[in-house]
C-alpha cells in the first residue's frame, strides 16, 4: 500500500467500510498525511447513505434529511464545498391512527389529535417539552422509554402514540428499549424547530447526499488513498513486523491482502468480530462488541406518477407491514425525479420471515396495504420500484447502554472499531457518524505518531 513521497514512505490505514463513517475517517487521515485504502464490499461507497437514478436524478435508496443542528454535517458539507446545496424544508407530517390520517405537525396537532383523551394530549405536549429540555440523561438510563412515556404521559397516550412508535423502530424489541434514546429523539425534533419560528426545520442536499459520498472518494483519491469497492474484508491479522494484514475477496473470488499499520473498522461490531478473530481478542471484549443486536431495515422506494398525500413523513401507528412512510417529493418537489418518490420502510429482527420473502412478495404486500388505507394510491401509478435490504439498520439501545458498549480502542492498540452501535446517548444518524469517524481518525493517528517505523 505505501507509496514514496520525499523519500519518506507514509504510515497506512486500512478502513474496512466504505459508509460515510469509513469514507469521513478515510479523509480525514488521508488530509493528516496517511495512506489510506478503504474497502467496501458493495458495488457502490456511501453504504446506508449511496445511492441509484430514478427518472434521471440521483436519490437515496433509504430516505435521509438532516436537522439543523447537525453541525457535523453542515461543516463537513462545507469542507466538501458543497454547504450551499443543501435546501431546508418545513415539511409537513402526520400519523395513520385507526385508519386515519392525523396531520401532526406541531404542538396545535397534538392538541386536536383526538385518539386520546384531552388531557393526555396535554400531558404528552408537556412530556415533549421538558424532555427536550432536560440535559442530564444519567436519570434516564436505568428505565425503559416504555415506562418513562407510560408513567409520564398516561396509558391511552402511550398505546396510542408512543408503543407503535417504538414498535416502528425495535419491532419486538421496543419495550426493551432505554428512555435516553426517546428523549434523544425529543431533544432532536425540538432543536430542528430552532430558528424556523417554531416550525420543524429539515435539510435535504440538491441532487442527493450521494454528492458527500462522492466528493468524499474525490478526496480520498486527490491524496493518494483508495476506496476499492467489491472488496470484503474476511480477516485482520497481526504481521510479524508489528503491522496488520488485511485479507480481502473481490468480486471474481480472488484473494488480496492488504498490509498496513491499523486498521480502523466501520462497521457492526458482529462483523468486526467475525473478521478479527486471528487478533485474538479477550473473550469478555468479543462478548461486549457481539451482545448488541441490530434491527435490520427493508425499504421500498416507489416511484410514481402522482403524490399520494401532501406529508412528508407519516409515522403508522396502526398495524401494518410497514410503520413508515416518507413522500421525499413532498420535501423536495416531484420535479428532479419527473414523479412522486413514496419510501415505504419497516425495520425488523431477522428471523422474521418478512426478511427472507423475494422483492416481488414485498412489494405485493406492502402496496397492497397501500391500497387498502389511501384511496389515492393505484399500482397503475406506480412507474418504477426497488427493495433495500439492510441487516445492520439501528442498534438496540437497552438500558444502561453507555456501560454495555464498546469504545473505538479495542484491546489491539492498532485496530479501532467505529460502527453505529459506538454512538451513544445520540442515535445514530450520518451527522454523528461523521464525529465518531473524526474521533476514530484521531485515535488512528494517536496511535501512529506514537508506533515505532516497522
Ligand atoms: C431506514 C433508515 C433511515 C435513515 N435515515 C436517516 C436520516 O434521515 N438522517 C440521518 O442522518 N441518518 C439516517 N439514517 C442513518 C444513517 O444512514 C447511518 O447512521 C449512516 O449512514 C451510517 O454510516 P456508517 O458508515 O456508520 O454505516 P454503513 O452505512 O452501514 O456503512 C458500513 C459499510 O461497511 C460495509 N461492510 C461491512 N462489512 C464489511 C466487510 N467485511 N468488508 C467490506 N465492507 C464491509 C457495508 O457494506 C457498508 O457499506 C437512516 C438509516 C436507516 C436504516
Amino acid at each position: 500500500m505505501g507509496i514514496e513521497t520525499a523519500g519518506r514512505v507514509p504510515k497506512t490505514v486500512c478502513v474496512i467500510g466504505g459508509g460515510v463513517t469509513g469514507l469521513t475517517a478515510a479523509y480525514r487521515l488521508g488530509k493528516a498525511g496517511y495512506l489510506v485504502t478503504v474497502v467496501e464490499q458493495n458495488p457502490e461507497a456511501g453504504g446506508m447513505l449511496s445511492s441509484f437514478f430514478t427518472g434521471g436524478s440521483r436519490l437515496e435508496h433509504i430516505y435521509h434529511h438532516i436537522f439543523t443542528s447537525d453541525t457535523h454535517v453542515r461543516s463537513l458539507a462545507d469542507e466538501l464545498g458543497l454547504e450551499d446545496q443543501i435546501e431546508w424544508y418545513h415539511p409537513r407530517d402526520a400519523l395513520l391512527s385507526g385508519r386515519h390520517l392525523y396531520p401532526f405537525t406541531g404542538p396545535m396537532d397534538l392538541l386536536r389529535f383526538r385518539a386520546i383523551p384531552l388531557w393526555d394530549r396535554i400531558r404528552t405536549g408537556l412530556l415533549v417539552l421538558r424532555a427536550g429540555r432536560m440535559r442530564n440523561f444519567a436519570a434516564l438510563e436505568q428505565q425503559t422509554a416504555a415506562d418513562w412515556l407510560h408513567r409520564q404521559g398516561g396509558r391511552r397516550a402511550y398505546e396510542t402514540l408512543w408503543k407503535p412508535l417504538l414498535r416502528a423502530k425495535f419491532d419486538t424489541d421496543a419495550e426493551e428499549v432505554s428512555a435516553v434514546w426517546i428523549w434523544n429523539k425529543f431533544k432532536l425534533r425540538g432543536g430542528s424547530r430552532k430558528g424556523g419560528k417554531g416550525r420543524e426545520t429539515l435539510g435535504y442536499m440538491r441532487g442527493s447526499f450521494g454528492r458527500m459520498v462522492d466528493r468524499l472518494v474525490e478526496e480520498i483519491g486527490a491524496v493518494g488513498g483508495s476506496v476499492l469497492t467489491r472488496t470484503t474484508a474476511l480477516d485482520i491479522s497481526k504481521r510479524e513486523n508489528g503491522g496488520y494484514a488485511v485479507t480481502c475477496i473481490l468480486e471474481d473470488c480472488s484473494a488480496r491482502t492488504l498490509s498496513c499499520d491499523a486498521v480502523v473498522a466501520c462497521i457492526a461490531g458482529r462483523q468486526f468480530a467475525n473478521i478479527a478473530g486471528a487478533l485474538r481478542l479477550p473473550r469478555e471484549y468479543l462478548e461486549k462488541v457481539t451482545s448488541v443486536t441490530h434491527k435490520a431495515n427493508l425499504c421500498l422506494t416507489l416511484r410514481m406518477y402522482h403524490p399520494l398525500t401532501d406529508f412528508y413523513w407519516t409515522t403508522i401507528c396502526d398495524s401494518l407491514p410497514f410503520v413508515v412512510m416518507v413522500e421525499h417529493t413532498n420535501l423536495t418537489g416531484t420535479g428532479p425525479y419527473r414523479g412522486a418518490v413514496v419510501y415505504l420502510s419497516r425495520y425488523l429482527g431477522i428471523t422474521d420471515p418478512l426478511w427472507t420473502c423475494t422483492d416481488d412478495d414485498i412489494y405485493r404486500l406492502f402496496c397492497g396495504e397501500l391500497d387498502r388505507i389511501l384511496p389515492s394510491f393505484s399500482s397503475s401509478q406506480v412507474i418504477e420500484w426497488r427493495v433495500r435490504r439492510t441487516r445492520y439498520a439501528q442498534p438496540v439501545v437497552l438500558r444502561d447502554y453507555g456501560q454495555r458498549v464498546a469504545g473505538i480502542d479495542t484491546p489491539d492498540p492498532g485496530v479501532k472499531l467505529a460502527g453505529m452501535a459506538q454512538i451513544y446517548p445520540q442515535d445514530r444518524g450520518v451527522n454523528y457518524a461523521i464525529a465518531l469517524a473524526g474521533r476514530a481518525a484521531s485515535a488512528v493517528e494517536a496511535y501512529l505518531e506514537e508506533k515505532p517505523e516497522s
